[in-house]
């Protein structure tokens, strides 16, 4: 079967579902959108693209920027990243506080807002225009000039993220935050911020399905090892206290957002975006968590 027979198959299908999840409500502008969106995209190796549904609508990638700056600062400073940040997973939400404290300020992983935080960090100190770097980093893999941050979302962000503050002023009162919290708070915000479709999504995580090629480019962005590492980070952390259940039910490496964002990779074969705004307890989308398990069980392939 072609991946846009399937796509639709599963689409109409996952429509049916009652949708049991709630969009997210901790900022007016997430709560704002339309919870009736969904759409799926999905890009094969080959170049050829799939999508159906709402999938050329923006919306709010939120935590997926975790990957991408994580990819930018890997590629940056190598293994070194590792004294800053863990690799393992986390088993708790995305905006947990216990570890950090006896694990001395180390966050358990770079996707929860812990180790992003710490990543924003190093953005700074890597680079003289980190929001000017991270913009064209994205409008480059995306080839879409008009993807941009969302200053409404940002600034609300900023007027409600008393959580995040106090998780960058802990995590540097053990001196692993070097900036000063506020810029760190304010790129945080910003990358949270961007908007793209599905079709954008799918386009720009084509660098981890194609072992840390920018496809388009022909440039070698991530090493083969450094990308096989990006994958993993994302198998066992991008889900936060869910990750298990995505392995358990998908079966690829992925990463969710509050914007009701989830994109997955399968190496070497697809780049897969869904975009349906109300997400399950754990803050993941509920129909994106369905489509997928559906992708990969009628396909009948997965990494496993
Ligand atoms: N901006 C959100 C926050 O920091 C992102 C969380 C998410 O998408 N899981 O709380």
């Amino acid at each position: 079967m072609e991946y846009q027979q399937i796509i639709n198959s599963i689409y109409n299908e996952v429509l049916l579902l009652e949708n049991k999840g709630t969009v997210a409500d901790y900022i007016p502008e997430l709560e704002k959108v339309n919870s009736n969106k969904f759409g799926i995209a999905l890009i094969d190796n080959h170049q050829n693209n799939y999508s159906i549904g709402d999938a050329k609508e923006k919306f709010s990638i939120q935590s997926i920027s975790k990957v991408l700056t994580t990819a930018i600062i890997f590629s940056k400073i190598g293994n070194d990243l590792w004294q800053r940040v863990g690799f393992e997973p986390s088993g708790n939400a995305f905006n947990s506080l216990v570890q950090l404290e006896y694990e001395n300020g180390i966050p358990r992983n770079p996707f929860i807002n812990a180790g992003a935080l710490v990543i924003a960090d190093l953005m700074l100190s890597h680079f003289d225009n980190p929001k000017a770097y991270f913009l064209n980093f994205i409008r480059e893999l995306a080839e879409n000039e008009a993807i941009d941050y969302n200053e409404t979302v940002a600034q609300s962000e900023k007027e409600h993220g008393f959580r995040n503050a106090a998780l960058v002023n802990y995590i540097k009162s053990f001196h692993n935050i070097t900036n000063a919290p506020e810029d760190v708070l304010d790129f945080y915000f910003y990358q949270c911020s961007i908007e793209m479709t599905c079709e954008d999504l799918a386009k720009v995580f084509q660098l981890f399905s194609h072992n840390g090629l920018i496809p388009k480019s022909k440039t070698k962005f991530l090493t083969t090892s450094q990308c096989k590492r990006m994958n993993a980070l994302m198998q066992m952390c991008g889900f936060y206290d869910q990750a298990g259940e995505f392995t358990f039910k998908v079966g690829l490496p992925g990463k969710s957002g509050v914007g009701g964002g989830v994109v997955a990779i399968y190496p070497n074969h697809y780049t897969v975006a869904v975009w349906s705004p109300k997400l399950n307890k754990k803050g993941n989308s509920y129909y994106g968590l369905e489509t997928l398990e559906r992708l990969t069980t009628i396909t009948e392939a997965s990494i496993f």
